[in-house]
């Protein structure tokens, strides 16, 4: 077994070379030449051929050497795949001469040598665990873990894998020395203090991404094949088919890839992964892919509305920028839903959740836990949050636990020691003044009460299908009807009968627009259906495209 020092920095073989060299330029440097540096974009990848480069890091705000690479060594990390400002500076130490490939060069290089990708990709990916695992330190986010904006800023810098230390105002020593240096109070809080030492009270999500190096911009004068909105499973299937066959693919994510999946602690039914794989590994491996095969996945970027212009469909973002496209996938998934109960939205992300992540199970540990929901999310919730509770409290308005959770999950979680299960149990009130503190429930006509600041909530989901409103046929409950689930009326119209077909299965009712995954009428809630139609909406947008209607 290669070991992670061999995996993240592998030696390119004479035959290696010999393939690079045919799209490689090559470059004569000097000592001290800058190849890239920390917070550049779109930088090139480098294969030492003589001489050695110095690869840096400056987060702490002192030079750390993360390595030096000699002959047949290359440079890079997952952000040349992912087109993110980079986190490092690499540095010619010894004069010398390189291969210089952009990052276009390098993905047609790996996509015609598989065993290039291997090695490629892979040392990508451990070179950024091992930068992370060494110190790297990146942004800071100072605050209460019971504000909701504080906690809005560490569930997107958790989901996007951003870099950052969480200083809580509550427990860190630090935190008080800090706000005194920059001369701000408690009230003024979260504060995200960037890599440079630049900081900011309470940032919107869009200016924190900013920051991070995340946003892109987009050129409103192109037209792409296929745009995606969302960049749950079922979207970035569809980014990894279509960019993969040769489509021009944008994917437009509201919040962070990997959608609800990207949520879930551990699944453990999808194929091949027979010990399970959490959403978060699964999902972040599905960006890189699509990202290695040229999709562009910009997040953040919630999409507002849908409309034709001609042939052409035209995605508008929140901002008002216009995208034009030839084809849409409908990939936006449902969003959670929330308990009826008075005071609820006050303690939303104050101790209200709606993911047991890592992030919320550290913050929880040796407390007690309330986790209301029978169904196989509450289910992965309830074993992943036992592990780090001390207490977990289930609340099922059912008066079974296996009316809807999968027996394996109900026979784990039977057998979890600190786990109680109140079957035909209702939430009646939730107590606490800044934060949630109590959990009032009602059973058997008893009214309880659970001391807790931990609240999560797993009791389904409505489609996220306001954008598509008026645009699209939905059926009674929000949800995208395609294929033959359109009424007989919309596939007899005119735009149909002029195209002389009927709607393709994963088609709305709009030609050249597709729904999958979980937004999509009838469909099974789970990831590998949102997977298959994702890959499967791609074979109708090639269709489309070879003749729209
Ligand atoms: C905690 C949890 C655990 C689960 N465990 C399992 C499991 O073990 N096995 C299993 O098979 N299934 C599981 N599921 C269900 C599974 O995750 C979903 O069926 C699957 O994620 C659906 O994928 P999707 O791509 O259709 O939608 P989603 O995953 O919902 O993704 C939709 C994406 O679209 C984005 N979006 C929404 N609106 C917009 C907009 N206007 N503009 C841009 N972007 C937008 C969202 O931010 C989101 O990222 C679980 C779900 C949860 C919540």
């Amino acid at each position: 077994m290669p070991t992670e020092e061999e995996i993240a920095f592998p030696s390119l073989s004479d035959s290696d070379l010999a393939i690079f060299r045919r799209r490689g330029h090559p470059r004569t440097v000097r000592a001290g030449d800058i190849l890239f540096t920390a917070g550049d974009r779109n930088f090139c990848f480098y294969i030492v051929v003589e001489g050695a480069v110095a690869i840096v890091e400056h987060s702490s705000g002192e030079e750390r050497l993360v390595r030096m690479h000699g002959p047949r060594d290359f440079t890079g990390d997952v952000d040349m795949l992912s087109g993110r400002r980079a986190l490092i500076t690499a540095r010619v130490d010894q004069d010398g001469s390189l291969l210089e490939l952009s990052t276009d060069e390098l993905r047609s290089t790996i996509d015609e040598h598989p065993e290039l990708t291997e090695k490629v990709v892979k040392a990508f990916l451990m070179r950024r665990t091992l930068l992370l695992s060494r110190g790297f330190e990146g942004a800071k986010i100072i605050g209460s873990r019971f504000s909701p904006d504080a906690h809005r800023l560490r569930d997107f810098a958790t989901r996007n894998a951003i870099p950052f230390r969480f200083i809580d105002l509550d427990s860190d020593e630090h935190a008080d020395a800090i706000l005194k240096q920059l001369g701000v109070g408690p009230s003024q809080t979260p504060i995200v203090i960037g890599r440079n030492g630049e900081w900011r009270t309470n940032p919107s999500i869009a200016q924190f991404a900013e920051c991070a190096g995340l946003t892109y911009s987009l050129d409103a004068e192109h037209v792409y094949d296929l745009v995606v909105v969302g960049a749950g499973p079922a979207g970035l299937a569809a980014s990894v088919y279509g960019a993969s066959e040769g489509l021009d693919v944008l994917t437009l994510e509201a919040l962070a890839a990997g959608g609800q999946a990207g949520t879930s602690a551990r699944i453990d039914n999808y194929l091949g992964f027979p010990t399970g794989i959490s959403g978060k590994d699964l999902t972040q491996k599905a960006l890189i892919q699509a990202q290695r095969f040229g999709a562009r996945v910009t997040v953040p970027c919630e999409v507002k509305s849908l409309g034709i212009d001609g042939g052409e469909r035209i995605v508008t973002l929140m901002d008002g920028t216009r995208i034009r496209t030839r084809c849409v996938l409908v990939a936006s998934g449902v969003e959670y839903r929330g308990l009826d109960v008075p005071r609820y939205s006050e303690f939303e992300n104050a101790g209200i959740y709606y993911a047991a992540t890592e992030m919320e199970a550290r913050l929880c540990k040796g407390e007690e836990v309330v986790v209301v929901g029978g169904g196989n999310s509450a289910g992965q919730a309830i074993v992943h949050l036992a592990r780090q509770a001390r207490h977990v409290h289930v609340l099922v308005r059912d008066s079974d636990l296996g009316a809807k959770m999968s027996r394996y999950l109900v026979d784990q979680v039977m057998g979890l020691e600190n786990v109680t299960v109140s079957c035909g149990a209702v939430v009646t009130k939730l107590g606490g003044d800044t934060h949630l503190e109590a959990v009032h429930h009602s059973k058997d006509g008893e009214e309880k009460q659970i001391n807790t600041s931990s609240l999560f909530v797993f009791i389904g989901a409505k489609a996220n299908s306001t954008w598509l409103r008026g645009c699209v046929d939905l059926d009674s409950k929000g949800f995208v009807l395609t294929g033959m689930m359109l009424p007989p009326q919309t596939s007899a119209a005119e735009r149909w009968r002029s195209a002389g077909r009927y709607p393709y299965l994963l088609e709305t009712s709009l030609p050249g627009v597709f729904a999958a995954g979980d937004v999509r009428s009838g469909s099974v809630k789970r990831v590998a259906s949102a997977v298959g139609e994702g890959s499967m909406s791609v074979s109708f947008v090639h269709a489309y495209i070879a003749k729209p209607a």
